[in-house]
């Protein structure tokens, strides 16, 4: 016999799968409570809406989620393409998946925002992992012009937790874009690097290396075993040229094989003493609370540039203020005040 929460869930799926239609709010936030990955997809669309009335629903059901959010350990993990991040992922997440947790996997390719096209969603990925009954993994979203790609993704983590997932993992390229913007959003950043090549080859930028709390050097398979330890030891020595973190946490080096599942273990019990330590310290909860603050700021900051942008006024002026400040007729400080004046 069927609950009355399984009933209404159920008819709620039953009616997203027959007509296609729009879900109320209740029944959106009843599905992702109860565990559903379809409605939890049907929702994360919707945030990722650029129709306005589907944005708007989808951004009630967030506020309705987020009570219900923040219980995972968001694991941020960059690298250049080819370092092997997919199949650390993959190697990853079942690891995880075996200690009990399940794994959201979500995507930032800051490629898809300037081309179109995707380095991370080209290829067939995470094949065993996306298949997986604990895990849901969700390629980035393509970038439109309500909200912005990393505001989708941090208004997906909330959906995910309220689905139950207790470990996040937001992936991204590591060409230095978007690394920034996933360090805010996550609690622990993991930098996969090579062996053997350098750091400029590999396109890491130092501030990068200073956001790691871990880093990873991959494809040590048996027989490469030589080339990662070295290139860890002169990692953990440029590490220490680094001024020591906030948080008082020393960043791991770490070697790993996905193809042979080796140093995947450890990686995940860094990330959990990770967690333990900076738990106990306070600084999991104080580097959450300062990033909800930065990202209210980032949103204000936004939001304000839009209506500034948007405003008729400001456009019907714009143009001749910006010619007279070209010109010099107009200094660049007065213009502004003039423009900003108007809204
Ligand atoms: P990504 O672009 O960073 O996601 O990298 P991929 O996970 O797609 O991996 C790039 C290539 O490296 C693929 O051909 C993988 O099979 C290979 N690769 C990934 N991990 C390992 C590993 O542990 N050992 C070896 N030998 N090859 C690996």
């Amino acid at each position: 016999m069927s609950t009355p929460l399984q009933h209404s869930h159920l008819s709620a799926l039953e009616k997203l799968k027959k007509h296609r239609q729009l879900l109320s709010v209740d029944e959106y936030v009843t599905g992702i409570l109860a565990h559903d990955r379809a409605i939890l997809a049907q929702a994360i669309t919707l945030i990722e809406s650029t129709h306005p009335d589907h944005y708007l629903l989808g951004q009630e059901v967030v506020e309705a989620c987020l009570a219900h959010s923040g219980k995972s350990l968001r694991i941020g993990i960059t690298g250049v393409p080819g370092v092997g991040k997919s199949t650390f992922i993959e190697a990853f997440g079942i690891h995880v998946i075996e200690q009990q947790h399940k794994i959201a996997v979500l995507a930032i390719d800051p490629s898809s925002q300037r081309t179109g096209g995707s380095i991370l969603g080209d290829k067939t990925r995470m094949e065993e992992l996306s298949h997986h009954p604990s895990a849901f993994i969700r390629p980035t979203p393509s970038a439109s012009t309500l909200g912005g790609v990393a505001r989708k993704t941090r208004e997906t983590i909330i959906l995910c937790e309220a689905a139950g997932f207790d470990v996040i993992v937001i992936e991204t390229v590591g060409v230095g874009q978007s690394e920034t913007e996933v360090k805010s959003m996550v609690d622990f950043f993991l930098l996969l690097m090579l062996a053997g090549a350098g750091d400029e080859l590999q396109g890491i930028k130092r501030g990068i290396m200073e956001m790691a709390d871990t880093i990873a050097i991959t494809k040590a398979d048996s027989g490469n075993e030589q080339a990662a330890k070295t290139a860890r030891q002169n990692y953990k020595n440029a590490l220490h040229l680094f001024p020591a973190n906030e948080n008082g946490w020393i960043p791991q080096v770490e070697i790993s094989s996905s193809l042979e599942k080796q140093g995947i273990e450890k990686i995940w019990e860094i990330a959990e003493r990770y967690r333990n330590e900076m738990s106990v310290k306070g600084w999991f909860t104080e580097n959450r609370r300062r990033q909800a603050l930065s990202w209210m700021e980032q949103t204000i900051n936004l939001q304000l540039q839009h209506r500034f942008h948007s405003n008729p006024k400001v456009q019907a002026e714009l143009a001749r203020i910006k010619e007279k400040v070209a010109n010099g007729e107009l200094g660049p400080f007065k213009a502004a005040e003039l423009l900003l004046s108007i809204v």
